[in-house]
Formats: C-alpha cells, sequence, structure tokens
C-alpha cells in the first residue's frame, strides 16, 4: 500500500515502514482480535495473517498424531517437517497442513487447551516466525501491506510494523465472546470457557519464549463495552496517522 504523501510523513519513519503497510494486531484470547483484523484488512484491501491458526494447525497435527505435548523435541520436529499452508484472504483465511485443509479441526476445545503447550516450544516458534515472516514479505510485495494477528507480532515478527495495536477487553467479555463464537449458552459453559482463557492467558504470557507482550510503541486498544466496527474505526485511525490513505466505508478496494 502507497502511504498517503499529503499527511505530511516525515523521512525518519518513511524509511522505517519502507512500501507497505504492515498492521500488527496483539492481544489476548477472545479480545476481538480476529473480527478487528479481518474488517481492518478488508477495508483497506490488505491481506490478512492469523498466526494463532498457525501454532493451532502444528497442535492439532501433534494430537491426531498422538504426539506427546509435552516432549519438546518430538514437537520441534514435527513442525519442522509439516508443510503449513495459509490462505491471506480477509473474506475467506484458510489453513492446511500437509495440504489437508483443517479450518474447523483447529477451532477445538481439545486443541484451544494444548496450544499454549505446542507454542511455548522454541524451536516451534523459530519455524512459525520464519514462516510468518516471508508471508509478509510475500504479501507486501504482492498486495502492498497485510494485518498479521497474534500475540507477539509487534515485539517479535514485524517490530518494524508502522502500525502496532494491542488489544484487550475484560476478561469476563473476552470468555463471554469466547463461549458466544463456540455456540455455547449455559452459565456454567460460560465460567468453563472463562477458566480455560485464564489458564492460556497465564501460560501465554509467561512463557519464556517471545510471550505475549505488547511492544514499546503498540497503542492499548481496550474493546470492553466497544462494538467491534467502533475498534475497527480506531485502527484506521491509526493507520491514516501513520500516512497510509484510509478509503471511505462505502468504497473498500485494493489501494492504487
Ligand atoms: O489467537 P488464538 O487464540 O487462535 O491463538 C492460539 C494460541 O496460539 C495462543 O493461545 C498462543 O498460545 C499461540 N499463539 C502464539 N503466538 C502468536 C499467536 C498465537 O503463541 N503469535
Amino acid at each position: 500500500m502507497q502511504r498517503d504523501q499529503g499527511s505530511g510523513a516525515d523521512a525518519e519513519s518513511a524509511g522505517r515502514r519502507g512500501r507497505g503497510l504492515v498492521v500488527a494486531v496483539d492481544g489476548p484470547g477472545g479480545s476481538g482480535k480476529s473480527t478487528v483484523s479481518r474488517a481492518v484488512a478488508r477495508r483497506l484491501g490488505l491481506r490478512y495473517l492469523d498466526t494463532g491458526a498457525m501454532y493451532r494447525a502444528v497442535t492439532q497435527l501433534a494430537l491426531s498424531t498422538r504426539t506427546d505435548i509435552e516432549d519438546a523435541d518430538a514437537l520441534a520436529q514435527l513442525a519442522e517437517r509439516a508443510v503449513i499452508t495459509c490462505g491471506t484472504d480477509p473474506d475467506a483465511p484458510t489453513i492446511a497442513v500437509n495440504q489437508v485443509r483443517v479450518d474447523a479441526e483447529i477451532r477445538t476445545r481439545a486443541v484451544t487447551n494444548a496450544v499454549s503447550a505446542v507454542s511455548a516450544v522454541a524451536a516451534v516458534r523459530r519455524r512459525l516466525v520464519a514462516q510468518q515472516r516471508q508471508i509478509i514479505e510475500a504479501t507486501v510485495e504482492e498486495a502492498g501491506g497485510i494485518v498479521v494477528e497474534g500475540r507477539d507480532i509487534g515485539s517479535v515478527v514485524a517490530p518494524d510494523a508502522p502500525v502496532k495495536v494491542f488489544l484487550t477487553a475484560s476478561t469476563e467479555e473476552r470468555a463471554l465472546r469466547r463461549s458466544r463464537e463456540l455456540g455455547e449458552r449455559g452459565e456454567d459453559d460460560v465460567a468453563r470457557t472463562l477458566a480455560e482463557l485464564g489458564r492460556r492467558d497465564q501460560l501465554d504470557s509467561s512463557r519464556s519464549v517471545d510471550p505475549l507482550a505488547k511492544a514499546p510503541d503498540a497503542v492499548v486498544l481496550d474493546s470492553t463495552g466497544m462494538s467491534a466496527d467502533e475498534v475497527v474505526e480506531q485502527v484506521l485511525k491509526l493507520c491514516a496517522k501513520a500516512g497510509f490513505a484510509v478509503p471511505a466505508a462505502s468504497s473498500p478496494g485494493r489501494p492504487a
């Protein structure tokens, strides 16, 4: 995506940001990253990458091959051999492992509850971070930019991203959103999801390699009580502030 020359961006920041727009969206589970990231990508005509789906894909492969998720060496080997393919269309993102689509399989409760153990393995992260950087580089080249969501995008994967957001929301609201996504209705379900979310937050934030962290230059957006549209507008404002042209809501499309 071309920078908006009329915005008065300075030479230093233009050098740091290069040609494309990378929007890094980090935050804990249920903070609304996916909905917001996809909407921002659509509005700006950019690609979209869900890095959580990649960790989930390795986890799903581990579970389906009965690999011990406590065995870091076995997981490292598994990740090394697996061919993970990510479709980056924000309207229809896809994920495949060894040419087999696993879009639904990676969303099961079993995968969700095992993924933090897998994503804590340094060799798994090295492999996936390298692939994420390749995807970012290729899509910036091809499509002008990409919105990337995860836990360590602004801090590790794309530290030079011109727009960095750390999206958060109260734990209760995040659990409610997750429960709704899972089609749950009862109070017990929400309580269970709340407990699982808390465990995952704790594991993701405390692991020694690339934990969930706000990059020092990321802007914190607390989406508690906000609609997805309101959060999207806030992110688009940050893109405009960084010197990128933001088309009006009624005229989505690829940037010039
Ligand atoms: O975003 P999502 O909830 O699908 O992420 C699933 C898991 O993948 C997280 O709980 C975390 O353990 C891991 N993850 C990560 N780094 C990322 C994205 C996700 O460690 N960049």
